[in-house]
């Protein structure tokens, strides 16, 4: 059975039975509510209880069953909620589509198993912070987005993870070999100075797995100033971060940000230990320092993936 996911509760019914595979399939409309738990609304997955008129709930709701003295909500009958085998091979039956196949993501999973997937979904879109602009696409789009539509500057990430760069006010794009993530260098120009804020772009926010230094240096007056902070995730969806990163203050730094040259560099957290973004591509270090950084590494791509 395959139904297409979406917000409305209903679907269109096709009706089709789809031939040429071994298990016969046929799509159909459902409404959503019959595969939700009818006392806490989550997605219905194995093991499936019942009342005794079948209303199916949760595992978990059922471990409370005490604290509904025995009652199911739906009906008010007295019950004592039965494993019902039948729904659970429904449920494991039904497919649907992941939301963001208008992004490209061609997956299908039970149903059951779309907010998990949808939470990690790596064509989850980011959303250009520009101005009127309503973009919205996979990381890999919003770069070419960037580049082909705003004319962003952008400079690729060398395995040191620093770069150089007479910062001119708007979007730095600073791209990796890996796609699924970018960072966004901005400069405003504020009242009191050049404000910088760094912030790393991809659909799913996650816990800091980067921090960056921050360093500029005035040609014309010699002042010079340097940061460390965390990088923030973001999809972009509230637009660019309000919160900024380095401030080159009015009056010590020239009004001509072309004398203004600003060092970058990303580390892999946590802030304080020599990693750069890609320690295994760079020359070629100490091989048992190469495995603990490679393993930390490997460790925090799983947690941004949630596994
Ligand atoms: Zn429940
Ligand atoms: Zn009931
Ligand atoms: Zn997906
Ligand atoms: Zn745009």
């Amino acid at each position: 059975m395959a139904i297409n996911g979406s917000s409305s509760s209903k679907r269109k019914v096709e009706a089709q039975r789809e031939g040429g595979s071994s298990s016969k399939k046929l799509n159909v409309t459902v409404g959503l509510e019959t595969l939700d738990c009818t006392i806490c609304s989550a997605p219905l997955r194995p093991p499936i209880f019942q009342c005794s008129v079948g209303h199916f709930i949760c595992s978990s709701c059922r471990e409370r069953e005490d604290q509904l003295d025995y009652k199911c909500p739906t009906c008010s009958a007295k019950t004592s909620f039965k494993r019902c085998f039948g729904m659970e091979h429904v449920v494991q039956s039904v497919t649907v589509a992941c939301s963001n196949d208008k992004y490209g993501c061609a997956e299908k999973f039970t149903y059951y198993k779309k907010e998990e997937h949808e939470k990690a979904c790596p064509n989850a879109p980011c959303f250009c912070p520009e101005p009127g602009c309503e973009f919205a696409g996979p990381t890999k789009m919003l770069l070419d987005h960037f580049a082909a539509q705003h004319k962003c500057p952008s400079t690729n990430l060398p395995d040191s993870g620093t770069v150089s760069l007479r910062l001119k006010p708007g979007l730095h794009v600073l791209q990796c070999t890996d796609t699924s993530y970018f960072f966004l260098l901005s400069m405003a120009t504020k009242p009191f100075g050049h404000a910088i804020s760094v912030v790393c772009v991809q659909p799913n926010v996650t816990e800091f797995r980067f921090a960056c230094t921050m360093s500029y240096d005035c040609l014309t007056t010699g002042c010079c100033g340097s940061t460390s902070c965390h990088i923030r995730s973001s999809s972009l969806s509230d637009g660019l971060p309000t919160v900024y990163d380095l401030i080159l203050p009015k009056g010590k730094v020239s009004d001509d940000e072309n004398d203004i040259m600003l060092k970058a560099t990303i580390h892999r957290q946590p802030l304080g230990l020599s990693r750069s973004c890609f320690p295994e591509m760079g020359p070629t270090p100490v091989r048992v320092v190469s495995n603990i950084i490679v393993q930390v590494r490997l460790q925090l791509d799983l947690e941004l993936y949630g596994v």
